[in-house]
């Protein structure tokens, strides 16, 4: 961005974890914000944020870094939401647009909008990447950058702040959706809730097998397992804070992934090798297509690096 004047005069982030500090970083590298104040929950991750010297100002409550800010995120743990909505709603600047960028949408919107003032504009935000970092050293500017961020505002939300919040997440980079909260929560219960539902199984199955040592299943990890071990490794209280608040739309899903379970089962039961081959056809072309869209790289294996074949002498 290259105006003069900045989108926005003072951004509060409240939490500067991998969000938060990809929020902050990419902010700052756009001049999106004349101030940019920030907080976290712990002495120890604010001192760590005053040292990055990213932000501006780092204070010490929530309560201080919403006052006076045209635009406050939310960039906590879903399930403490509304705690932060409350102590922060008396001090909120008339006209500011208050966001999040939790995971869940429709606890988030009904948790925080129980607290927050009408003269404030509440508009729930998600930006649809991360990695299995956590914590103020893990952000980078780039994050967002080609991914989605689906904003899902109220039936009454003014349409000015949410083009305004809508700029500001095209500005760092990442492509705006707008949906009722209700369809997010359902479409991300298929494309991101439930894979890491799998995978926190899957890891976990693994580890508790008795016929196979713990160190077998590290050394042939290569094998596909430890690509689910890396969206296991993903941050225990987010993860928590998901299944608790998006409960129905995650048991919907989980029924229609049983469902499907079971067909394969019977399939491998009854050495149905055609109904295994159509299905594993069919979902290659979903790969195909993330590809084909821009959503991740063609190259194999994740783009590993692999080692060259040296001639033994
Ligand atoms: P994170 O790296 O663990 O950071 C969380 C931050 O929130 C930390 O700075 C933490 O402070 C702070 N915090 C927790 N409770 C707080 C409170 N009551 N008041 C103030 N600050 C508080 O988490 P993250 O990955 O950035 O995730 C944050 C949100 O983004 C979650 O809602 C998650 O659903 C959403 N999200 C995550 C991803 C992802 O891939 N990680 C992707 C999209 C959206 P301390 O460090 O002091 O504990």
């Amino acid at each position: 961005m290259t105006s003069s004047a900045p989108l926005f005069s003072r951004i509060a982030l409240i939490g500067f974890g991998l969000i938060g500090g990809s929020i902050a970083r990419a902010a700052r590298a756009q001049g999106l914000a004349a101030e940019i104040v920030t907080t976290a929950r712990s002495e120890k991750t604010r001192a760590r944020v005053m040292e990055l010297g990213i932000v501006d100002r780092v204070l010490d409550t929530n309560a201080e870094a919403a006052k006076d800010a045209d635009l406050v995120i939310l960039c906590i743990p879903v399930g403490v939401c509304g705690d932060v909505a409350r102590e922060i709603a008396p001090h909120l600047k008339r006209g500011a647009i208050v966001s999040d960028v939790g995971s869940v949408k429709g606890a988030v919107l009904r948790d925080m909008a129980a607290y927050l003032p009408d003269s404030v504009h509440f508009i729930p935000a998600h930006p649809v990447a991360g990695t299995e970092h956590s914590g103020p050293d893990s952000g980078f500017a780039e994050l967002f950058i080609n991914r989605w961020c689906i904003l899902t505002p109220p039936d009454n939300a003014d349409a000015a702040a949410v083009e305004k919040l809508a700029a500001f997440w095209r500005a760092i980079g990442a492509n705006v959706e707008i949906m009722t909260a209700d369809h997010h929560d359902l479409v991300l219960a298929v494309t991101s809730h439930l894979p890491h539902l799998i995978a926190y199984t899957i890891v976990g199955t693994a580890d508790e097998l008795e016929d196979v040592t713990r160190s077998e299943v590290l050394k042939f990890s290569a094998g596909g397992f430890r690509d689910f071990t890396r969206i296991a490794a993903s941050d225990p209280t987010m993860w928590r804070d998901v299944f608790l608040t998006n409960k129905d739309a995650v048991l919907e899903m989980l029924g229609a992934f049983q469902e499907d379970l079971s067909k394969l089962t019977r399939a491998i039961r009854r050495g149905d090798g055609d109904v295994l081959f159509e299905h594993f056809t069919r979902t290659r072309a979903i790969r195909r297509g993330i590809v084909s869209i821009g959503q991740d790289a063609a190259s194999a294996d994740f783009g590993r690096p692999h080692a060259s074949l040296t001639k033994k002498e």
